[in-house]
């Protein structure tokens, strides 16, 4: 990237959702003079992989902040009618167990919000300038010394830059995400023991074809596996299958690949003993992808080097769980924004940049965000562990499912976060430290 003295030049690797989000906020939140942002992106156009995903009101909040306002309009994404977010039903009976519900959600517009992925990437896409985003730029290697950042790419090229933002999600070549990599070479995913069939559809597939279907976002649980199906935004319509799996990391790997076509035969077989509506569900769909579910440790800190960050997957590897990721992500690229916009304050076009405020603001950011993300963390690996299912010797199938419903974690701390009260708060327990460190010195002295 050519320089001008002045200029503070940020890589991001990737332009999925923390991507393109973390280039919106560097530029909207951080107010720094003279930024330059690129991103490089492996795919050769930018379109989303044809799944749904959700919004919790943490991520649709955000999104609000970051001003990307028309991400918040009625028709892109679906929002159930009874303001509910999730109803639970019995996977044979159909009958309701449980529901989810918002606490401290005034705005309905920060409802949770079920899109089609290409949808919300178009609605992020608006806000950032497409000449900053290089495509067909795979990164096969990220480097970082005292004085700058280098990624390189699968064509030969490179660039280089003051800071590098890794977003390149959770397993950027297929197995593994490279700038966490080229910085933790020895960081490992595991699969989880879930593979997730997912399928995005026309709604008119399922209108007037699935009888008494639910209006609003319905979680069927099983004994060991669930169903999932919902509308989205701009009439598309979604079903997920989620199944225990009991192969291993290396098994699961060589037989099934990120992203490809799976059997909707499949689908319709693994669900054919549940209620009629699940299995109408599963005729109407017309194909499904089948996503094993990986899921790593939390890192020990999101400062990879003095100038070198992760966010979103590539900076907490949970997979899929509670469906929480695009809202982390968004929460991510908030709050990286507000802490360069903190560290940078007052640095005007006239001075060089501080390499002590780099190193501040990814300090605030990963500190803000860690332990949020570690505390999904510590629940994936738990239920990970113990199995889904929880099943014991002897548990009929009822059992089982009554152990997994009296198991299912709570999880407004993580739908409601406040990413921007959690900045707050954290520059305020950092300032204290510094007054009482400075107090503590001038006792020594
Ligand atoms: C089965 C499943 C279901 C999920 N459901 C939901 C849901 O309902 N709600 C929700 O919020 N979250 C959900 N998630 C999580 C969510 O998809 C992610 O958390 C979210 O997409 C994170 O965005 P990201 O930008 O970090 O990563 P990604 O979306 O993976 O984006 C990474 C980007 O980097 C690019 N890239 C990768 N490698 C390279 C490279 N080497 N060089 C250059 N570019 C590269 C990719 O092409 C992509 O554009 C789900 C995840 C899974 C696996």
């Amino acid at each position: 990237m050519a320089r001008n003295t002045n200029d503070v030049r940020v890589l991001i690797a990737g332009a999925g959702i923390a991507g393109l989000a973390a280039a919106i906020s560097l530029t909207r939140q951080a107010s720094i003079p003279n930024l330059k942002v690129v991103l490089y992106e492996q795919a050769d156009e930018l379109k989303e992989i044809g799944a749904s995903i959700a919004l919790s009101p943490n991520g649709m909040r955000t999104l609000e902040r970051l001003g990307v306002h028309n991400a918040l309009a009625d028709e892109l994404g679906f929002r159930s009618p009874s303001g509910i977010p999730q109803v639970f039903r019995h996977w044979k009976t159909n009958q309701v167990h449980s529901v989810d519900t918002h606490n401290d959600v005034p705005d309905p517009r920060h409802a949770t919000t079920r899109f089609h992925r290409g949808h919300l990437h178009s609605a992020l896409l608006e806000h950032v300038p497409r000449e900053s985003i290089h495509l067909g730029k795979k990164t096969v290697r990220a480097e970082a010394d005292h004085q700058s950042v280098s990624l390189y790419f699968d064509d030969g090229t490179s660039a280089r830059a003051d800071i590098l933002i890794g977003a390149d999600g959770l397993r950027s070549d297929g197995r593994m995400q490279i700038v966490r990599q080229s910085f933790i070479p020895q960081y490992k995913l595991r699969f989880s023991g879930k593979v997730f069939m997912r399928s995005t559809f026309d709604a008119s597939l399922v209108e007037g074809k699935v009888p008494d279907l639910p209006a609003d976002s319905i979680h069927w649980w099983g004994p060991k596996d669930n169903f999932f199906a919902s509308r989205l935004g701009k009439q598309q319509y979604t079903t997920v299958g989620a199944y225990s799996d009991p192969r291993t990391t290396e098994e699961v790997e060589k037989t099934v690949s990120w992203d490809e076509e799976g059997g909707v035969e499949f689908l319709r077989e693994r669900y054919k003993d549940w209620n009629p509506v699940v299995r109408a569900l599963t005729e109407v769909t017309p194909y499904t992808k089948p996503y094993p579910n990986f899921i790593g440790d939390s890192l020990a800190t999101w400062v990879l080097a003095l100038r070198v960050t992760l966010i979103g997957d590539a900076a907490h590897a949970h997979g899929g769980a509670f469906a929480a990721g695009g809202s982390l992500a968004l929460d991510d690229a908030l709050t990286l924004g507000l802490a360069f916009g903190h560290a940078l304050k007052g640095l005007d076009a006239e001075q060089s940049l501080l390499d002590s405020s780099i190193q501040l603001a990814l300090e605030l950011y990963s500190r803000a965000r860690q332990p949020h993300t570690e505390r999904l963390l510590r629940i994936v690996h738990r239920q990970a562990s113990e199995g889904q299912g929880q099943s014991q010797v002897g548990d009929d199938e009822e059992q089982q499912l009554s152990r997994r419903l009296r198991n299912r974690a709570s999880t407004v701390w993580l739908s409601e976060h406040d990413a921007e009260a959690a900045f707050a708060a954290t520059v305020a327990k950092l300032e204290e430290e510094n007054i009482a460190e400075k107090q503590s010195r001038k006792v020594k002295l």
